[in-house]
């Protein structure tokens, strides 16, 4: 491989060269099963017809002007986003990260506004919201911090899915004016609240007057069987932060805001070259008008308990894996030990997962798989996962011997 690339990414050895719904084919011809999307992202699959038209009837009108002028396909996409969310307003960006940034400089402001001098933001451990200094700095990962320091200041640490902890802060700081989570945490793992935790999150931002700063970048979009995780709760966050899914491979993230949030970005305070223009817009509108079109957050829904429900039976006397949990099409298979080495095993076996928090398989596939494709995926991982587990099973046994 040329070293003309920074050597960011360890990577794995495959270069895929063309892709058609579920699935992608490396140089060899050999076919795999996505059950990752592009970490999230190709949730209507590769080459989607309708998302290259797209491209390429506005491609061929107008790409780029500026935000220094009006943008209709940036209004619309706005219309239909608040119209799906409940929020009142969106900015756009070119990332996740950025969407965050955002987010965290509304925070800010807000603080300001309010007489706060040296606003705070709290924010959870195994957290992951991007690379941008002030995202680092946010997340909950030392790993990611490492070498970066110093890092950006105005962040309260605290644990997730830990109502009481936030209640210690509230009555401790008085600095605090915003709190930002995932409604599930994608790179930490696949961590699923309690049930009632964003409810009470919401109830606690309210009595505290804090923004209450959700990040959709991995859960938005359908991925978990509703617009927005949030939707599975009856509450509507203050600010949330969205990318990935959005684009379906083109890059576009948006933050959305309501109530105390609505109005606080004024003219010069945030701003982005590309962000919002004609084309990523454009295709964002296709990729939500399909979702919409063909039902897709009913059927992610009904993919995930098939998917779930498959694998919970087929490891039902595993006691290798440890846990099976997930909403919608964002899945977490956690094993009783490190698992990394499954990367390599599920790409010999045609199968693209990822594994987070060093022992949990995460599996992100696209919405549009069929049933049979579905089953498909099970029956790849189930026979991955076994033969790891009974490998690794006798390696330890003979190390004890
Ligand atoms: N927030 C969450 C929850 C994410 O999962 C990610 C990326 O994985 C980000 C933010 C950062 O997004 P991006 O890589 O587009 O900057």
């Amino acid at each position: 491989m040329s070293d003309s690339i920074m050597p960011t990414y360890g990577r794995l050895s495959v270069t895929f060269e063309k892709g058609l719904g579920a699935w992608l084919w490396d140089t060899s011809g050999k076919r795999y099963l996505d059950a990752l999307s592009g970490i999230g992202v190709c949730g209507l699959g590769h080459a989607h017809p309708a998302i290259a038209a797209t491209l390429a009837q506005q491609g061929s009108t107008l790409i780029h002007t500026s935000n220094l002028y009006h943008i209709p396909q940036q209004q619309q996409l706005a219309d239909e986003l608040i119209r799906l969310s409940g929020m009142e307003q969106a900015f756009f960006t070119n990332s996740g990260a950025e969407a965050c940034e955002a987010a965290i400089k509304i925070a800010r402001l807000y603080g300001h506004n309010k007489g706060i001098a040296m606003p705070a933001i709290i924010v959870a451990e195994g957290s992951f919201h991007g690379r941008t200094l002030a995202t680092l700095s946010a997340t909950g990962n030392r790993k990611i911090q490492a070498g970066f320091e110093p890092l950006v200041q105005g962040f309260i640490r605290a644990k997730f899915n830990n109502i009481d902890e936030l209640r210690e802060i509230a009555k401790n700081s008085h600095d605090a004016v915003a709190i930002l989570i995932e409604p599930i945490q994608g790179e930490g793992g696949i961590n699923i609240p309690d049930d009632n935790y964003l409810n009470a999150v919401r109830e606690l931002c309210h009595e505290q007057g804090w923004l209450m700063m959700l990040d959709e970048v991995q859960t938005g979009i359908c991925r978990t069987g509703e617009w927005f995780a949030w939707q599975h709760s009856d509450i509507k966050p203050d600010v949330a932060t969205l990318a990935k899914g959005l684009g379906n491979g083109f890059p576009i993230g948006a933050c959305l805001v309501q109530g105390p949030a609505a109005n606080v970005l004024q003219p010069g305070n945030h701003g982005s070259t590309f962000g919002g223009n004609p084309l990523a817009c454009s295709v964002a509108l296709t990729v939500l008008k399909i979702m919409e079109d063909e039902q897709l957050v009913a059927r992610t829904e009904q993919l995930g308990e098939q998917i779930c429900t498959n694998l919970k039976q087929a490891f039902a006397d595993e006691t290798g894996v440890v846990d099976i949990r997930g909403k919608g099409l964002m899945i977490g298979i956690e094993l009783d030990r490190s698992c990394d080495v499954l990367l390599k095993d599920a790409l010999e076996a045609g199968l693209l997962i990822s594994i987070q928090a060093d022992k949990t398989i995460r599996l992100l596939p696209p919405f549009i798989l069929s049933d049979e494709e579905a089953d498909e995926l099970v029956t790849r991982l189930v026979k991955v996962i076994t033969t790891f587990l009974a490998t690794e099973t006798v390696c330890s046994l003979g190390k004890v011997s």
